[in-house]
C-alpha cells in the first residue's frame, strides 16, 4: 500500500480513501494510494516551506552535487523502475527505460547550470550608483503531472525548481503516482534532504486543487489538458501565482513534394504512436501535397501496419494500451466522427481481438483519410494512436491548415528546400518547428505551446527564468556620497524617479 513522501518519509495519512492503480495491459490492481485532502497537502507543503531556507542558501554548486547524486541514483534504479512505470502507465518497457534516462538527463541538464544562475551589473547609474540585478528563488513549487509521461515531465519542473534553491510539492496523476513515488524516495536517500522534495498523492480536483490554491505555494507548475491549465490559471490569479502551463496539442505535419518521403513516413509513424499516441508533442494532422500523398501513404500505412500491439512487457511490443478505458472510448468516438463525415479507414479503427488483449485498453493503430475538415480529430486534440491525413494543394494551403487550430504546441515540415521550410519556420504557429526532422525535444532549447497550448517555458537555460524572481538593487557607495550628500550635489538625474 503506497503513501504520500513527506519530509523525507513515506506518511499514513490516517481517515482517506483510498484509490486503485490499475495495469492498462489487463485492469488488475497494481496498489492504492491514499487521496490526500487539503490537510495532507498541508503538511506536504509546510513541510517543503520548511526545508526552504536551508535548500535556497546551499551554494548552487553544492545544490548541483546533491541533485547530481541523486539522478545518478535514479538512473542505477533504471531497472526497478521502468517495470513499474510500465505497470502502471502501460508503455513498452523500452520507452519506460528511455522516459527514466530523459528523467535523469533533464536533472543533469540542470546540474550543469548550476553556475549559470545569473544576474547583471550596471555600472553608473547616477553619481557613485550602480545596479545589480539579482535572481532569487521562489519557495514552494506545486509541480502538477499528467499520466502520459509521469517522470520526464516531472524533471521538466524538478531540474530548474530544485537547481534554483526551490522546494517541491509534486501531485503525480491519480493513475501514475508509484513511479513518483519511488524516485523521490531514491533521492532522499541519495542525499537530498528532507521536504526538499514531496509527493503527495490524490485526485486533481481533491488534492490538485488544494496544492494550487495553499497560500504557501509560489508557483504552479502545471503540464496537462487545455481545460485544467484554464483552471489553474484562475486559482493562480487569486493568489498572484507564478505559472508555467504545459497544455493540449494538435501538432501539423507538412509533407512537402520534394521531401524525403521515407524518412518523413518513418518521423510521422513514430512522432504518432510513440507512447500509444498519448503525447503532447505527438504529430495529430498530417498534410502532404496531393502530388506525393499516393506514394507517401503507401509508405506510412506500411509503418503502421507493422507495429506490434501487446502488453508493454512483452518482447518487442510497439504499441502498449490506451491509459484508461476512458481514454480509449474518447478516441473511439472521435474515430467514429471521423468515419461519419467521410473519412476512409486505411488500418486500424477498432479493437483488436485475441491473445488475451480483450482485457486491456488496447486499441489498433489508426489512419483516417480525408475527415472532413470540420471533424472533431481536425479540430480537438486526438490523445490516442490515430493520425488523420490530408491531401493539400501547395505550401499556402497546408500552413493556412496547420495554423487553423487553438493550439500551438509543436509543428514539422519536411521539404528540401530550405527557403520553403525557413519561410514556414517562421510563419507556423507553434512553440517548436522541426524542419526534416522527428519531433524530440531537448533539454537545450526552450519548449512551451502558444496560443492555447500553454503559458511560460520549461527546458534550456531560459527555464530558470520561471523558477526565480528578479531583483534590483541599488548600491551607493558609501566613501564619497557623505561628502556630497552635505554639500547638497546629491539629488538624482532625469533618468531617475521616485514612484
Ligand atoms: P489533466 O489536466 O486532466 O490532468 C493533469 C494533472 O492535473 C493530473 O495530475 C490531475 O490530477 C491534475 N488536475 C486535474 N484537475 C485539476 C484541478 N482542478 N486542479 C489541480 N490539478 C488538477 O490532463 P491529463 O488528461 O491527465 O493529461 C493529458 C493532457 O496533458 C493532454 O491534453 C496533453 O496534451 C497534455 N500534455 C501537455 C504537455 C505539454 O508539455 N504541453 C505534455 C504532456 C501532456
Amino acid at each position: 500500500m503506497a503513501q504520500p513522501f513527506i519530509d523525507g518519509s513515506y506518511v499514513d495519512l490516517p481517515g482517506l480513501d483510498r484509490m486503485s492503480v490499475v495495469d492498462p495491459s489487463n485492469g488488475s490492481e497494481v496498489d492504492t494510494v491514499p487521496a490526500s485532502d487539503s490537510d495532507g497537502v498541508d503538511r506536504a507543503v509546510t513541510s517543503a516551506f520548511e526545508a526552504f531556507p536551508a535548500w535556497r542558501d546551499t551554494p548552487a554548486a553544492k545544490r548541483g552535487e546533491i541533485l547530481g547524486e541523486a539522478a545518478g541514483a535514479v538512473l542505477a534504479a533504471v531497472g526497478e523502475l521502468a517495470p513499474l512505470l510500465t505497470s502502471e502507465q502501460g508503455k513498452p518497457l523500452r520507452e519506460a527505460r528511455l522516459e527514466i534516462r530523459r528523467f535523469v538527463h533533464t536533472l543533469e541538464h540542470y546540474v550543469g547550470l548550476a553556475k549559470n544562475i545569473r544576474g547583471g551589473y550596471v555600472p553608473d547609474l547616477d553619481e557613485d550608483t550602480y545596479g545589480l540585478i539579482v535572481r532569487r528563488p521562489l519557495g514552494v513549487i506545486g509541480a502538477i503531472v499528467p499520466w502520459n509521461f509521469p517522470t520526464t515531465l516531472l524533471g521538466n519542473k524538478l531540474g530548474p525548481a530544485l537547481i534554483t534553491g526551490n522546494v517541491v510539492v509534486a501531485k503525480p496523476a491519480d493513475t501514475t503516482p508509484l513511479t513518483t513515488l519511488r524516485i523521490a524516495e531514491i533521492m532522499h536517500e541519495a542525499g537530498l534532504p528532507a521536504g526538499v522534495f514531496n509527493v503527495v498523492t490524490g485526485t486533481g480536483a481533491g488534492a490538485g486543487q488544494a496544492l494550487a490554491e495553499h497560500p504557501l505555494v509560489r508557483k504552479i507548475a502545471f503540464t496537462g489538458s487545455t481545460p485544467t491549465g484554464k483552471k489553474l490559471m484562475a486559482v493562480a490569479a487569486e493568489g498572484l501565482k507564478r505559472t508555467t502551463l504545459e497544455l493540449g496539442g494538435s501538432d501539423p505535419m507538412i509533407v512537402c513534394d520534394d521531401a524525403n518521403l521515407d524518412k518523413a513516413a518513418s518521423a510521422a509513424s513514430v512522432g504518432r504512436f510513440f507512447n500509444c499516441g498519448q503525447a503532447c508533442l505527438a504529430i495529430k494532422r498530417l498534410y502532404v501535397f496531393e502530388s506525393v500523398a499516393d506514394e507517401f501513404i503507401e509508405k506510412l500505412a506500411d509503418k503502421v501496419g507493422r507495429l506490434r500491439i501487446g502488453p508493454g512487457t512483452a518482447e518487442g511490443v510497439m504499441l502498449g494500451p490506451l491509459h484508461t478505458a476512458r481514454q480509449r472510448d474518447l478516441l473511439e468516438e472521435q474515430v467514429n466522427d471521423a468515419v461519419d463525415s467521410g473519412a476512409e479507414v486505411l488500418h486500424g479503427a477498432k479493437r483488436p481481438e485475441g491473445d488475451g488483449l480483450e482485457e486491456g485498453y488496447f486499441y489498433e493503430p489508426t489512419l483516417l483519410l480525408e475527415p472532413a475538415r470540420d471533424s472533431r480529430v481536425a479540430t480537438e486534440e486526438v490523445f490516442g494512436p490515430a493520425l488523420p491525413v490530408w491531401r493539400v494543394r501547395d505550401i499556402e494551403e497546408a500552413l493556412e491548415l496547420a495554423n487553423g487550430s487553438i493550439y500551438g504546441l509543436g509543428s514539422s515540415i519536411w521539404t528540401a528546400d530550405l527557403n520553403r521550410a525557413s519561410d514556414a519556420a517562421q510563419r507556423l504557429e507553434a512553440g517548436y518547428t522541426w524542419i526534416n526532422s522527428p519531433q524530440l525535444v531537448y533539454d537545450e532549447l526552450p519548449f512551451g505551446g502558444w496560443k492555447q497550448s500553454g503559458y511560460g517555458k520549461e527546458h534550456g537555460i531560459e527555464a530558470l527564468d520561471y523558477y526565480t524572481e528578479t531583483k534590483s538593487v541599488v548600491v551607493k557607495r558609501a566613501v564619497t556620497t557623505g561628502d556630497r550628500a552635505a554639500t547638497g550635489e546629491l539629488g538624482g538625474s532625469e533618468s531617475t524617479s521616485q514612484r
